[in-house]
């Protein structure tokens, strides 16, 4: 189930591509930093339960094991990592596998690599961008990446997400509005309080108001809205 964004709820399948090209110091997925020996296909929806493979698998492979796994109204496939980008080549050709199968494409990016997109776009139908904030990743920002990111997804719905902490310089997050803003592609905008292992949200309310008050002030669609994997207990 999505658990993020304006999309929040919608059944999804998941494929989670190993690698990615930042060291975020908050990574929540380290896991999936680096290509893995095995690959884990959940047998049951939620329960944690896996049968392992080799990696690596062909397109036919997964395409093959996703429609094994699909149910009546399922709305997409996620594609996730790490960051799937890394994997662009590989992206070309199972993302028009899994579209002639009758799947949307949902591809969750840290929007960094722009010129990997140009050759996936088309096959995308929900991009949810983030653009991650020097104060959370501990990196320099790419800003001039992520708005040349944005600028190539307006054939599709975009969700622009952007995680805030307590250590949040209002200007930081205003700069990244800006950046969706100034894409051109018409993004939903979300402020997303960072979450921690049982659901608490640790930055206050008045300060989510007031950054989303200030947000409105530069883009007309910018919403709070907390991830719910967490109060969901899934694995
Ligand atoms: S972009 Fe995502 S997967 Fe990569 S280091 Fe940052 S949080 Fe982790």
């Amino acid at each position: 189930m999505q658990g993020e964004g304006p999309l929040l709820g919608v059944r999804q399948l998941f494929i989670r591509l190993g690698g990615c090209n930042l060291s975020c110091a908050f990574c929540d997925t380290p896991q999936a930093r680096r290509p893995a020996a095995t690959c884990r296909i959940e047998t049951e929806p939620g329960t944690g339960r896996y049968e392992y493979v080799p990696n690596t698998l062909s397109v036919e492979d997964v395409t093959s094991m996703v429609k094994k796994l699909r149910i009546i109204g399922h709305h997409s496939v996620a594609v996730t990592g790490g960051e799937p980008l890394v994997q662009a080549d590989f992206l070309r050709d199972l993302l028009p596998s899994l579209k002639v199968a009758g799947f949307k494409i949902y591809l969750e990016t840290n929007s960094t690599m722009p010129d990997e997109l140009e050759g996936v776009i088309e096959h995308v139908d929900f991009v949810a961008a983030d653009i991650k904030l020097p104060s959370s990743t501990l990196e320099p920002e790419r800003f001039e990446d992520n708005l040349r990111f944005l600028r190539l997804c307006a054939s599709a719905t975009l969700i622009v997400k952007i995680v805030v902490t307590e250590e949040t310089e209002a200007e930081e997050f205003l700069k990244a509005v800006q950046i969706a803003r100034d894409s051109g592609s018409k993004p939903i905008v979300v402020l997303q309080p960072v979450t921690g292992r049982r659901g608490e949200v640790s930055v206050g309310g008045l300060v989510l108001l007031d950054l989303q008050r200030r947000a409105l002030e530069i883009f007309g669609d910018v919403r709070v809205i907390p991830r719910v994997q967490q109060f969901l207990r899934l694995a």
